[in-house]
């Protein structure tokens, strides 16, 4: 009777966690109500792990081991999460995501070394959490180390790579079979081959995230972020444990919606992102790379710059990664309040991926207190440049290059840009001429109607707003 109860209580304890994981994972689709949908998801795992500490045959358990595990597990998140800056927040998720996979593979082989009874769908769920978990998380731990440049962000390539990586694959399809043929007669055997099959599957992961480019890890991170919520899922199956193919199952889809939209944003395709090996030819392709010769540029001075915008009608800004390294979300904010004071109609044009990852720029700028109402997407607000005075382009560079428009030899051609160059005069805030993310020059910034302040962005802006302010 009590066992009733108590399975009815962790069941209904489930399905409330699974609701607060779906409301909250809407509630993430705005800026405005992100930080509630957090904190929702986060109530709604609350409620799962204590649901679990419930659950029954639970008392049997090593609660010292979970207290130290939690306890540890708690640090490891909270003191990282903390301290990240947002600029590190891909190689972050990463490290995260990798620990998901790691954790999911580990308990499908645990389940699969002390249980003696598993029924054929149980042992199916096993192996291919064991798979997908151990891919995801050397992956991921690649994913990281490149982004962390520990390693060398460029693609890694080497003779046969495909190949070796399709053997290695057929390699792991055939030990899977066997082990699901042979479990019910010879579990012993079976499960030295569910070893091999982990072993080969971490060694799968490192081969095939090791070709690709850091430009496209943000995208390979959404793709194994999903592979990780799917492996999460078919733990949850084995484990019978509804919460965790819920969630599982909620990180799976989002991290393949999240994938085709920055591939789309970027105009390339995932395969073209697993097997294309990005950023190894591209700086040294396309016309917009450089040919020797120095273009000109028009550099202006901070002082310059602030009577254009002071006395403008309309002035869009364009944040990009630079003005995050920067961290000079504040500093815009004053600048734009400044400027709004002054009757300036202020704007703010947000690229699907500027930053180094999606939402980047609404975050910041959130941060900063900016009102939703002045953050325009790519699509609402591309056709206003041209009766823009100024576009503001602060550490924005390949989102803003008109050869992804025009020249079909850019690595960056079909990707969709804003069309800061159809405005009447465009200010661009760096500290150098460097190149952005896909490591190609911008035609933008030696274009007639472009003047180029630079400098670290946040210093800069200050300037600017002491410049306009005595305008
Ligand atoms: P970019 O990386 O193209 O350019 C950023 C620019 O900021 C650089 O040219 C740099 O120039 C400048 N910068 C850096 N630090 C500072 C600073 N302290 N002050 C002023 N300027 C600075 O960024 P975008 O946002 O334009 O484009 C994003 C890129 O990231 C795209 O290529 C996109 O495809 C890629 N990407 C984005 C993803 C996403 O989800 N957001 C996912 C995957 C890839 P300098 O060094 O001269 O200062």
């Amino acid at each position: 009777m009590i066992d009733n109860w108590r399975d009815a209580f962790v069941d209904l304890a489930y399905f409330a966690a699974s609701v607060l994981f779906i409301v909250g994972l809407k509630r993430l689709s705005s800026p405005a109500s992100a930080r509630q949908g957090n904190q929702l998801a986060m109530v709604g795992m609350l409620v799962a792990v204590v649901a679990t500490l419930f659950t029954r045959g639970f008392e049997n358990s090593n609660y010292i081991l979970i207290i130290v595990g939690i306890a540890l597990g708690g640090a490891l998140g909270y003191l990282p999460a903390r301290r990240v800056k947002m600029t590190a927040m891909p190689q972050m998720v990463a490290i995260f995501n990798g620990m998901g996979g790691a954790t999911a593979a580990l308990v499908s082989i645990a389940e699969f070394s002390h249980k003696t009874d598993i029924p054929g769908g149980e042992a199916v769920s096993i192996v291919l959490g064991t798979i997908i978990g151990a891919v995801s998380f050397t992956g991921s731990a690649i994913a990281f180390l490149k982004l962390q440049e520990l390693m060398s962000g460029r693609p890694i390539v080497y003779p046969n790579q495909k190949p070796i990586n399709a053997a290695l694959f057929g390699g792991i399809a055939v030990l899977s079979l066997l082990t699901l043929v042979l479990y019910d007669g010879n579990l012993t055997l079976a499960r030295v081959l569910l070893t091999l099959v982990f072993v080969a599957s971490l060694v799968l992961g490192a081969l095939v995230v090791v070709p690709i480019g850091g430009a496209d890890m943000p995208v390979v991170i959404a793709l194994l972020n999903s592979a990780t919520g799917l492996a999460a899922a078919l733990t949850g199956f084995v484990l019978n444990n509804q919460a965790l193919v819920v969630a599982g199952a909620l990180v799976g889809a989002s991290g393949t919606l999240l994938t085709l939209l920055m591939a789309r944003a970027m105009n390339r395709k995932v395969t073209n992102v697993l097997f294309g090996a990005f950023g190894g030819g591209a700086i040294a392709s396309g016309a917009a790379a450089s040919t020797g010769e120095a273009k000109p540029i028009r550099e202006i001075s901070a002082e310059d710059a602030a009577v254009p915008l002071a006395y403008a009608q309309r002035v869009v800004i364009v944040p990009g990664y630079g003005l995050a390294v920067a961290q000079a979300q504040h500093g815009v904010r004053e600048l734009a309040d400044m400027l709004q004071e002054r009757g300036v109609d202020v704007r703010y044009a947000i690229h699907p991926v500027a930053g180094r990852m999606p939402g980047h720029m609404n975050v910041l700028l959130a941060e900063a207190n900016v009102p939703y109402d002045d953050l325009y997407e790519m699509d609402d607000i591309n056709d206003d440049f041209a009766k823009t005075d100024v576009a503001l382009v602060i550490g924005a560079n390949d989102v803003t290059n008109p050869a992804a428009r025009a020249d079909t030899s850019s690595p960056i051609y079909g990707m969709p840009i804003l069309n800061v160059d159809h405005a009447s005069q465009i200010i661009v805030l760096k500290r150098s001429m460097k190149s952005g993310f896909a490591g190609i020059e911008n035609e933008l910034f030696h274009d007639p109607k472009t003047t180029m302040l630079f400098g670290d962005a946040k210093e800069t802006i200050n300037r600017l707003i002491g410049a306009v302010k005595a305008a």
